[in-house]
């Protein structure tokens, strides 16, 4: 019987250098890539223009190589798949899009994250995107002529069980509506959302499982919906611990001398960063 072979993804985003957080997830990506017989591919996420900068992107490629994974296509070195940046990538956002606006799964929201902010209730735990109140959800274009820009929203079904099951931590389930509501596919600045360009590009990329931070599962469940909206196979998760410091919070790219770079230039080895994750 064929089985289709193991394609996994590292998506770095060039908006900081990459610290001890993001190595613990990339090398789980490139070991389970690796375990599978597969390929990995290095994705470069740079659609949030405002924070990219050119040298995060020359960073993170050197981090990676200098932490031991492989990839066999990138931005770097090309492939079947290119361009691997997503801002390169915007035709196929803009299709994946149009798509969704046929199908009736999106519409314009004009509320400012303020209005938002006032309308929800209670701040939500699970995730920090405030649960959208609906407030435009009646809204189509036609129905507000000249209204100022708008970003786009997938009406999730209310009520509805988003299930699936972590490689590492086994079936969840989340709640359409509950744990998270109405979110962005389109920017009102005219660009796609973390949300669309990532579900279209591991799909477009034919990723069979995606290795990321605990921190997006609730994003993953927004995701499915998507998938499931574009006719799009879903693929398997697996989410990785979130590393802490000793008081408990999460690393972050604030810090700074947790990056990469500072701790090979305080002469920390590849090696001695992997012994401390034998746990993972
Ligand atoms: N570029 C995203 C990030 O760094 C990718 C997240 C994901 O793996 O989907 O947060
Ligand atoms: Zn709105």
């Amino acid at each position: 019987m064929a089985i289709a072979s193991y394609r996994g993804r590292l998506a770095p985003s060039p908006t900081g250098f990459l610290h001890l957080g993001h190595a613990r997830t990339f090398w789980t990506a490139h070991l389970r890539a690796r375990a599978g017989g597969g390929t990995l591919i290095l994705r470069n996420d740079d659609l949030d223009h405002d924070r990219v900068r050119p040298e995060f992107v020359k960073g993170f490629i050197e981090d990676l190589r200098w932490l031991g994974c492989e990839w066999t296509e990138g931005p770097d070195v090309g492939g079947p798949f290119a361009p691997y940046s997503q801002s390169e990538r915007f035709a196929f956002y803009q299709a994946a899009f149009g798509q969704l606006q046929a199908g009736g799964f999106v519409y314009p929201c004009t509320c400012s994250r303020k209005d938002i902010q006032a309308a929800v209730t209670a701040p939500h735990a699970a995730d920090d995107e405030p649960l959208y109140p609906g407030t435009c959800r009646a809204r189509t274009l036609e129905s507000a002529p000249g209204m100022r820009p708008a970003s786009w929203r997938f009406r999730v079904p209310d009520g509805e069980e988003v299930e699936f099951v972590d490689g590492r931590m086994g079936p969840r389930r989340f709640v359409a509506g509950r744990d998270f509501g109405d979110f962005v596919v389109w920017r009102h600045d005219d660009v796609p959302s973390y949300q669309l360009a990532c579900v279209v590009d591991d799909a477009a990329m034919g990723i069979t499982e995606v290795v990321r931070g605990e921190d997006l599962l609730v994003s993953t469940a927004r995701q499915i919906l998507l998938y499931r909206a574009l006719g799009r196979k879903v693929p398997a998760f697996f989410h990785c611990p979130l590393l802490r410091d000793e008081q408990g919070v999460r690393l972050a790219k604030r810090h700074a001398a947790l990056s990469l770079r500072a701790l090979r230039a305080a002469g920390r080895s590849p090696d001695s960063l992997r012994e401390e994750w034998a746990d993972c």
